[in-house]
């Protein structure tokens, strides 16, 4: 789906000038990839008709402006149909001092009980008491594998070799941890390979039995096209309040996430991104759609120069010459090369991120080095210059406003938005 999506707007970018009938052909192209992903038909009539107003006021404005602006509004778009239009604020940021029960949901392998111990050990870090109950009798094993991943996180279980109706262990589970005092008792359900009946009619039993106070439906981000179908199924069941995904860390880049938000009107709260309990995080609705579209993660990768600094040898220079009054193109070029030098980057995202910084790191090579040392970013925006660079370099001018655009926030980062030492620089002379 995101190939689909980056290929309809390459279309725009590649266009000569943008008309109404490249902006048509590229929104037909965005429309098939996403209905043909299950998304629902009236979530993609609204994309299509929100870009095209904006794309319609936007007329003013000269061509390059506006293929920005029409790709912002597809981002936008998607960001917004993944919203779900439930503050999803509200379901993470549990209450203390009450307790709080939530069911964990979904198919067998989905990672539920991978997740719900993530999922504890994220609130145990932020003050709360968590607890974990297992009522996954189904599978052999369930108990031992929870048992194993709490005492790893030192959360406390509670589960049983020998009852088989799991409503009642989790009923009895939930009622224990009450009485301790947990402010956030989870429960874990089991799964099977398919929606079964016996799936639901148990999952309906635990729910009724534990009144949870949200029901968290867990599914695995690479499965797809099948995730509407699977995500309606748990919705009709039980009151589905939040989406957990799993598994993004390989190559999924879960285009079922949207038809998922869309099937149970419940927001994406976290995300897991690997085996490990540490491999766990809030959802970023900007940043999953950049994945979306191939983009990687570029911007929290970037956010690490001004994490790498201050320990490296490279401070004094780059301290010297930011007292220069200028973070320049050349300092941003050896900051992405320092970067590059820090070693093998991982999986997934982080190669994306490397292949950005490489195609940038590719555009600064086409720049003279008058540009290079320019002190005033504007100059750098110059239409001539940035297709001349664009030509230089071998790739799209929409690819040289990007990097003007990334030059841009972090120097506003490092020197603060005014100029001169009020960003990252002030905070690192007063240590
Ligand atoms: P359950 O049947 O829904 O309880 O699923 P499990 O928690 O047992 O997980 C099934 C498998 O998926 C296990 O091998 C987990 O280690 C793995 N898993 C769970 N979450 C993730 C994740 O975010 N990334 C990766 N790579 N593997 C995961
Ligand atoms: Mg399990």
């Amino acid at each position: 789906l995101g190939q689909k999506i980056s290929q309809a707007l390459s279309m725009i970018q590649n266009a000569e000038s943008i008309d109404e009938k490249v902006l048509d052909a590229c929104l037909k192209e965005i429309v098939t990839a996403l209905l043909q992903a299950d998304v629902n038909v009236r979530l993609v009539g609204k994309l299509r008709d929100n870009v095209k107003t904006r794309a319609n006021n936007a007329d003013k404005g000269a061509g390059l402006n506006k293929r920005k602006i029409i790709e912002k509004a597809v981002v936008d778009e998607l960001s917004s149909m993944l919203s779900s239009g439930v503050d999803e604020k509200k379901l993470v940021d549990l209450k203390k001092g009450q307790p709080n029960v939530i069911m964990f949901v979904g198919l067998q392998g989905a990672g539920k009980t991978t997740t719900c111990t993530k999922y504890g050990a994220y609130y145990k870090k932020k003050g709360f008491k968590p607890a974990l109950v297992c009522a996954d009798t189904f599978r052999a094993g369930a108990f031992d594998q929870l048992k194993q991943n709490a005492t790893k996180m030192q959360i406390p279980f509670y589960g049983s070799y020998t009852e088989t109706d799991p409503a009642v262990i989790a009923a009895k589970g939930v009622e224990e941890f009450k009485k301790a005092n947990h402010d956030l008792i989870i429960v874990d359900t089991s799964g099977r390979h398919k929606q079964e009946d016996s799936l639901f009619e148990e999952m309906r039993q635990v729910s009724v039995m534990t009144k949870p106070d949200l029901i968290i439906f867990v599914m695995d981000g690479s499965i797809g096209q099948a995730a509407e179908d699977q995500a309606k199924a748990f919705k009709d069941t039980v009151e589905v309040g939040a989406v957990i995904l799993t598994k993004m860390d390989g190559h999924a880049k879960g285009g079922g996430a949207l038809s998922a938000v869309a099937a149970t009107k419940s927001p994406i709260v976290f995300i897991g991104t690997g085996e490990h309990m540490d491999e766990f995080e809030r959802f970023e609705p900007n940043a999953f759609v950049g994945r979306l579209l191939g983009r990687g993660d570029w911007r929290g990768f970037v956010d690490k120069i001004s994490e790498a600094v201050p320990e490296d040898a490279m401070k004094e220079e780059l301290m010297d010459s930011l007292s220069k009054g200028n973070f320049t193109m050349r300092i941003l070029y050896e900051q992405l090369a320092n970067i590059q030098k820090m070693g093998p980057v991982g999986q997934g995202k982080e190669k994306e991120s490397a292949a950005r910084i490489k195609m940038f790191m590719t555009i600064m090579d086409s720049m003279t080095d008058k540009e290079l040392d320019c002190p005033n970013p504007k100059v750098l925006q110059e239409q001539s210059r940035v297709m001349r660079v664009a030509r230089g370099a071998g790739c799209n001018p929409y690819c040289v406003l990007e990097l003007l655009e990334e030059y841009k926030r972090i120097r506003a980062l490092i020197m603060g938005p005014g100029g001169k030492g009020k960003g990252f620089m002030q905070q690192m002379s007063k240590q």
